[in-house]
């Protein structure tokens, strides 16, 4: 075991502070000071270090409890079946550990059932049916010992008052989880907002807060809805009605409770994968929140056999999905230079699991940044990485700083040539300025021999740094002046492979003058741009040539992309590269541009001035292939979906981008309509 250090105590009793802090703002206020996923990595964390060195388990540790006992008028009532919590699972491999584990401990393992439903996010109510009637509503509480809300419980539509049973058991306990739409949340947000008071931080958060409304004329306004998932009859025996937990939602149906249509039978761990990655897209389009599926043991004989722990039961599993932030720790900070010389600050963290992918280090974007969020190394910071954006730091928590930490302060110098850096008064950006820095001519060749540029295969980074550090290379054009026996005596480079890199490299003088132009770098200048401009443009002499208005009259190209090119034709390196690159025989003029046959113009006109945004994995094309037809057509492709988007070409798996696309009613396309469209 590890020894007990100071700086672990010190941790321990932060995060017992932070997570109990935090703990109560949520229960007890329905005011969140933190997302979830953050508060569910900070408890995971304390609950490690326990395991680790169990002498620093308290009575008083936020793990020891249920939940936070709620500050309110309503009178107390003490669960008769307490309401537990349930263990959580991050990922399929977590819920495998999970299944093992039950496996482990019953004998009745060849023949099982799972139900898996989703797990909405609202809030766990208990309901008492005597005599088939509705007496008492209460909220979980701290799990044994809840809140009555009878009243306001009555005024959701999807709890019968009565139950549909012509001989109803004596009593009859029902659980479910009360929450609100998504359009019903918004719109008391919105209320709340024009009315001054604070927002709600969720639906859940905003379920919970009407649940416990003095006044229930509000709770009425306000449209709480109801999903039953938990059927108990004290005495079962005798009644018979439900075996398993499939038949209970049946049951619950009939007996007149709104029960979540969207439920699956699984035989095995595979179909629980399925059902759980089905619904990590399928719930963008649902109208209330889920954060992730709840996984039952079918049999009740069973459930009863393995029972519960403290505080969860050992027959279900909420499997959650893939948070998108979480605390982590930074490790260090340390400065890269890209190829335009912008110097970027970049947290290592402590590797970290985040929508679905392991994050190690996140960018800090430039000096104002780090001023703004105070990083330090050593802090605990909130990671972010939604969808496809590079991980970025959301926020620290100062309160989990370690003593003796420095302010970051970002270096006067390029990390990589020692010459002074820049930073204009009017830009976030500080700069390397010096035109030999290594670092930018390395950015620069990776750039140039990059799939979308010019596509030079086999020319990867290690290589690249040989090139540069070697001086080899000082410029994208030495390239063409390299031959088998300069290449060879490079480290790891057989005879085979230099040959085969000369001939990528002279294959290369193939590439269209819209890659030549994009693998320039120049500032703003993307794929999509150097597209554009060269339709326009279509020779290199009449680029250079044009003002920086003729550019921006392009249709597509703003005024700071004209100023960029504009500016760099006028650098005297860059008229040399150009020459240069002339002489070695590169595309600077499009092939067709003396000869276009008419029909040829007329396909190439087919998508002009529409917008694409391309989702997921397509059936036939890659997502490159497909951007490449759209722009041929003269159509344009972008990453993200806004009002100015035309059409989402939808894939398999599509993220969240379709989701947006709805919302906005953009025009969805498969592939074959794409392919329809512009043969037409
Ligand atoms: P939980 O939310 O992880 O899971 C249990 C709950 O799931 C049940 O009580 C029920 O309300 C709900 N549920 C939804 N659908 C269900 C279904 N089909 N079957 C069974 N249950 C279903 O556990 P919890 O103990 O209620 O809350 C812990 C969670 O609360 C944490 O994971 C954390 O994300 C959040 N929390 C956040 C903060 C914060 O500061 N943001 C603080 C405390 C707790």
């Amino acid at each position: 075991m590890e020894q007990l250090t100071e700086a672990v105590k010190q941790r321990v009793q932060q995060l017992k502070q932070k997570v109990q802090e935090a703990s109560y703002a949520y229960y007890a206020l329905d005011n969140p000071i933190m997302e979830d996923a953050v508060y569910d990595r900070l408890y995971r964390e304390l609950q490690e270090l326990e395991t680790q060195y169990p002498e620093l388990i308290s009575p008083d540790s936020p793990t020891q409890r249920v939940g936070e006992r709620p500050a309110s008028q309503f009178s107390s009532v003490r669960h008769n079946i307490p309401l537990y919590s349930l263990e959580n699972a991050f990922n399929i491999d977590e819920f495998a550990k999970w299944q093992e584990r039950w496996q482990r401990q019953t004998s009745e393992t060849k023949i099982f059932e799972y139900v898996c439903e989703l797990k909405i996010d609202g809030s766990a109510i208990a309901l008492t049916y005597e005599n088939g009637v509705l007496v008492r509503g209460a909220t979980r509480g701290d799990g044994v010992t809840g809140e009555e809300i009878t009243q306001n419980v009555r005024t959701i539509r999807a709890i019968p008052l009565r139950l549909n049973l012509e001989n109803p058991p004596p009593r009859v306990e029902v659980r479910g989880e009360a929450f609100l739409g998504l359009e019903v949340f918004e719109q008391i947000n919105h209320e709340r907002q024009q009315s001054g008071e604070a927002l709600f931080a969720n639906p859940r958060n905003a379920a919970a807060g009407t649940l416990r409304q003095l006044d229930s004329r509000i709770v009425a306004k306000r449209r709480l809805d109801f999903f039953a998932y938990t059927l108990q009859i004290p005495g079962r025996d005798d009644v018979d009605v439900a075996r398993t937990q499939w038949e209970s939602l049946e049951v619950l149906q009939k007996m007149g409770f709104r029960v979540n249509p969207n439920r699956k039978l699984c035989q095995n761990l595979a179909d629980v994968r399925d059902y759980y990655n089905e619904w990590n897209t399928g719930r963008l389009n649902l109208p209330y929140m889920t954060d992730g599926v709840v996984v039952k043991l079918n049999s009740i004989l069973l459930q009863e056999q393995l029972g519960f722990t403290q505080k969860f039961p050992r027959w279900a599993v909420a499997l959650k999905y893939p948070a998108e932030e979480a605390p982590t720790r930074v490790e260090a900070i340390t400065v890269s230079v890209g190829r335009t010389g912008a110097l970027t600050p970049v947290a290592e963290l402590q590797p970290v699991q985040l929508g679905g992918t392991t994050v190690s280090r996140a960018t800090l974007h430039n000096s104002d940044r780090i001023s703004q969020l105070d990083i330090r190394i050593g802090d605990t910071a909130i990671v972010r990485k939604a969808g496809e954006i590079i991980p970025e730091v959301v926020r620290v928590l100062p309160e989990l700083r370690p003593a003796n930490t420095q302010r970051f302060l970002m270096p006067t110098s390029c990390p990589v040539c020692n010459q002074p850096v820049v930073k204009p008064a009017n830009e976030a950006v500080t700069r390397c300025v010096n035109a030999s820095c290594p670092a930018i001519l390395k950015g620069a060749l990776i750039h140039w021999v990059s799939r979308d540029a010019l596509d030079i295969n086999g020319m990867g980074e290690k290589l690249v740094q040989q090139l540069v550090e070697r001086n080899v290379v000082q410029s994208v054009a030495d390239l063409y002046d390299l031959n088998a026996t300069r290449l060879g005596s490079l480290e790891r480079m057989g005879k085979k492979l230099a040959e085969k890199l000369v001939t990528a490299i002279a294959d290369s003088k193939n590439q269209p003058w819209s890659r030549v132009l994009y693998g320039l770098g120049i500032r703003h200048v993307g794929s999509v741009n150097a597209q554009t401009l060269t339709q326009k443009f279509t020779t290199v002499e009449q680029l250079a040539a044009a003002s920086a208005a003729n550019i921006e009259s392009v249709y597509g190209i703003g005024a700071e992309i004209a100023q960029a090119v504009y500016q760099w034709f006028r650098v005297p390196a860059n008229q040399t590269l150009i020459d240069r690159l002339r002489e070695a025989g590169l595309q600077l003029a499009n092939q067709e541009a003396s000869s276009p046959s008419a029909t040829g113009e007329q396909r190439e006109l087919r998508l002009a001035g529409k917008t694409f945004v391309i989702t997921g994995t397509l059936p036939t094309l890659k997502r490159d292939e497909a951007k490449a037809l759209i722009q041929k057509a003269g159509g344009k492709v972008t990453d993200s979906v806004s009002a100015k988007t035309d059409y989402l070409l939808l894939g398999e798996d599509a993220g969240s981008k379709l989701a947006k696309a709805e919302k906005l009613g953009i025009t969805r396309l498969s592939e074959a309509e794409l392919l329809q469209m512009l043969e037409d």
